[in-house]
């Protein structure tokens, strides 16, 4: 997990995504793969040649504001403590869906990864986020997106109440890997593959646990056990659909 733990100590509060952008691009700089980065600071990885592709996706950014981290694991659970001993967070949301995408770009010979600028951004302060204006042509030969960016364990978030969107039908997954995974149908909040749906796009979507707890809070963490599971959730998800 020395990736993750690498990816936690570095800050990317909104607007401020470069140093974990520079850090993602060189982890694959040795992969035979191409990607672009756009006006705004998203990026978008293809790897292989396929005429439709699978694709994964995540946020750079995270609420915390910087500080020091000092990250430790205990029993299976990777948290953070500032000089003072006091808990504070870690960004494991998204970080934990960009280490996805990583991994998956190291194990898998034809892949898209979307990684997303200012997810956390309100919209409400007149903020954009990075899926609001990107490109949308990247996904033309996209199978569909799969956005790891979902607290918990368990959930496969296919609809968002808060904005009535349907990501993908709820058998989109079938039964089986559903169930070797231990992964559920479920109604859920706003991300960018939601924000991606509300611009047309008309793959299936969804998005999935990531085993990360205390989104947005000092308390902040990641069950590790949860994570490599998610991993082997949805790359039998690409490998199987
Ligand atoms: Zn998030």
């Amino acid at each position: 997990m020395n990736i993750l733990k690498q990816l936690y100590q570095i800050n990317s509060y909104s607007g401020s995504e470069d140093e974990i952008r520079r850090f993602v691009l060189q982890q694959v700089a040795d992969l035979p793969l191409q990607f672009i980065q756009d006006s705004f600071g998203n990026v978008f990885i293809t790897k292989g040649v396929s005429e439709s592709y699978p694709c994964v996706s995540a946020h750079f950014d995270e609420v915390h504001q910087p500080c020091m981290r000092n990250i430790q694991e205990l029993d299976g659970i990777i948290f953070a403590i500032n000089e003072k001993g006091e808990r504070v967070g870690i960004g494991a949301d998204d970080k934990n869906g960009i280490w996805l995408a990583l991994e998956l770009l190291k194990s898998l010979d034809v892949l898209k990864v979307a990684l997303f600028v200012q997810e956390e951004k309100s919209t409400y302060e007149g903020y954009r986020h990075g899926s609001d204006d990107c490109d949308l042509t990247f996904f033309n030969n996209v199978k569909f997106v799969l956005q790891c960016d979902r607290k918990g364990a368990g959930d496969l978030v296919t609809y968002c109440t808060k904005k009535e969107i349907r990501l993908c039908d709820d058998d989109f997954v079938p039964k089986w890997i559903l169930q070797k995974y231990g992964y559920a149908p479920v109604e859920g909040g706003v991300t960018d593959v939601v924000h991606l749906k509300g611009r047309g796009l008309h793959i299936p979507c969804c998005n999935i646990s990531c085993g990360f707890y205390n989104a947005h809070q000092p308390e902040e963490y990641t069950n590790v056990a949860e994570l490599l599971n998610c991993f082997e959730f949805v790359k039998m998800i690409v490998l199987s659909i």
